[in-house]
């Protein structure tokens, strides 16, 4: 029988997915990397460089390299490379081509047949547009689908109740945001809004700019328009934003940036998360009055929401997740990377159209929040032993996230941190997980201290937690074996969440009532 797969044809990224045991799974290329670049160039000596190799040689030689050509599908827009003209379906080809090659070599067997997805918000001519790409790349085009209803399947495949699900996609280039209703084997986009033109590089070029003026604050001296230089920045603009998904600081350092009356001028900063959220916030906050919009289109409010998943690689970032959490008062469902959910939605309806059999699929999360105990700072003012959550319930492994403390005392030379597992607001009402010290602080004002708290939770159930002072570098850590995990469907896993969230009402309500996320401080 030929195998079918599903592709996710991105504007910066693609991905492939196939059914093996009734799993949808990413393929990946021999390096192991899921994410192919959508980027085409054509070499000096003309060889066709597809994806990384695209991307490498785009800020040496723009000129015979292409990006973003999703953005001209259904357009009869030409791309010279070389001493030939291309169709947009032909570069959007290349990429197709390319990702069958991979499937091919990892399957070992040929591959045909492909359902590819594309926006909700695509008209007909650029739907037209892509199944010729598949065509033209030698695939038989199953169906070509919206990119929300296959997060969606990803998530609610075979459920025969009908569930309304808010699907909130932003990319690197754009973003979307669909409402989507699917009953059985029916989905249905009731409403799309977005902004083709906002995402992650908007994101790193806000960054870019800041580094620049850092530049010029440092040294007085303005960074040269110089496209190698600006292209340095924004890599490492790229580069600050994703860590900072994970840690609460991150240094920058780029040596010999600029050089000046024969002396190298270095950019060195250290870059916290909260500056990186005051930079992006006024560019997230126009995604959720699109949330609304796409609610009111659809003639439905917040509450009647069944689910929210978060698709594409900057949902990642931490204040999109609170903002979009905030906004529609309940958490989106996790469990599936955000960047790949699109790509396995896709599989599994291939896996569907061509017979295969087809299970709920598992993921590896953690069953029980993970933090330490914190002062808060709440209504009733400072309350120490509080539990402020690092990584919280049912979140897939393995996962890395850290936060930032500060000092609350004048000249605290030591912090102790304890670490505990559970949902109650009351830290020691929590299992205890382990303790440590953090020693030797340099002497200081209460607050002047900050200190970053990273937790590492892998494949092995194996907790690793560090705590590092800021200024000074002091760090200490703690090794947990065998923290809890278990293995949950996406339907397990939503009935699990609403269960704890039920208890965990119930518990504020008896207990203190208090919110313990503002502004921690440690204790
Ligand atoms: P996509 O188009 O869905 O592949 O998303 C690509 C965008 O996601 C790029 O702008 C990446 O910089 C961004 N991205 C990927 N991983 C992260 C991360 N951990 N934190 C923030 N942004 C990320």
């Amino acid at each position: 029988m030929a195998k079918a797969v599903g592709i996710d044809l991105g504007t910066t990224n693609s991905v492939v997915a196939a059914i093996s045991d009734g799993q949808p799974w990413v393929i990946p290329d021999e390096n192991g990397e899921a994410i192919l670049p959508s980027c085409v160039g054509l070499g000096a000596d003309g060889k066709l460089l597809v994806g990384q190799e695209g991307i490498r040689q785009y800020a040496a030689a723009p000129e015979r390299t292409v990006k973003s050509i999703k953005r001209q599908m259904g357009t009869n827009h030409k791309t010279s490379l070389g001493d030939r003209e291309y169709l947009p379906q032909e570069i959007s080809a290349i990429i197709l081509r390319s990702l069958k090659q991979r499937a091919e070599k990892a399957l070992g067997e040929e591959v045909t047949q492909a359902v590819i997805t594309v926006p909700a918000l695509f008209t007909d001519a650029q739907r037209q547009a892509t199944k010729e790409a598949g065509e033209i790349a030698g695939f038989e085009v199953l169906q070509v689908i919206n990119e929300p209803t296959a997060a969606a399947l990803t998530y609610d495949f075979r459920n025969e109740e009908t569930e309304r699900v808010l699907v909130y996609d932003l990319g690197g280039g754009t973003f979307d945001v669909s409402i989507v209703e699917i009953t059985g084997d029916v989905t249905e986009v009731l409403a799309s809004h977005g902004n083709n033109r906002l995402g992650g590089d908007d994101f790193d070029r806000r960054l870019q700019l800041h580094l620049i003026e850092l530049f010029y604050q440092k040294h007085q001296v303005a960074v040269p328009e110089d496209a190698a230089i600006q292209a340095r920045l924004l890599r490492a603009a790229e580069q600050v934003k994703i860590d900072l998904s994970q840690h609460a600081f991150t240094a920058v350092r780029e040596p010999f940036l600029v050089s000046q009356k024969k002396k190298a001028l270095h950019l060195e900063a250290d870059l916290s998360r909260e500056t990186l959220e005051t930079l992006l916030k006024p560019l997230l906050m126009e995604t959720l009055s699109a949330i609304d919009r796409a609610l009111a289109d659809a003639s439905m409010q917040a509450k009647d929401l069944d689910r929210v998943i978060l698709v594409g690689g900057s949902t990642r970032i931490p204040l999109v997740q609170s903002l979009v959490s905030e906004h529609l008062g309940q958490a989106p469902v996790a469990g599936i990377e955000p960047d790949l959910c699109v790509a396995l939605g896709a599989a599994i309806q291939a896996g569907v159209l061509s017979g295969e059999s087809i299970d709920a699929i598992l993921v590896d999360v953690i069953p029980h929040s993970l933090g330490i105990s914190a002062v808060s700072d709440t209504v009733y003012g400072l309350r120490p032993g509080m539990f402020s959550v690092i990584i919280p319930r049912n979140s897939v492994i393995p996962i890395s996230r850290s936060e930032a403390y500060s000092t609350t005392f004048d000249d605290q030379d030591m912090v102790e941190v304890n670490i505990y597992q559970g949902e109650n607001a009351i830290a020691k009402e929590n299992v205890p997980l382990g303790s440590f010290l953090i020693e030797n602080l340099p002497l200081r004002p209460a607050g002047d201290l900050k200190i970053e708290v990273h937790f590492d939770f892998d494949h092995s159930g194996i907790l690793a937690v560090t705590a590092t002072e800021q200024g000074h570098g002091q760090q200490s850590s703690l090794i947990v074996e065998n923290a809890a995990t278990s293995r949950l469907s996406s339907q397990d896993l939503k009935q699990s969440r609403a269960d704890i969230d039920s208890l965990f009402e119930v518990e504020l309500d008896e207990d203190t009532g208090l919110d313990a996320e503002e502004d921690i401080e440690d204790d």
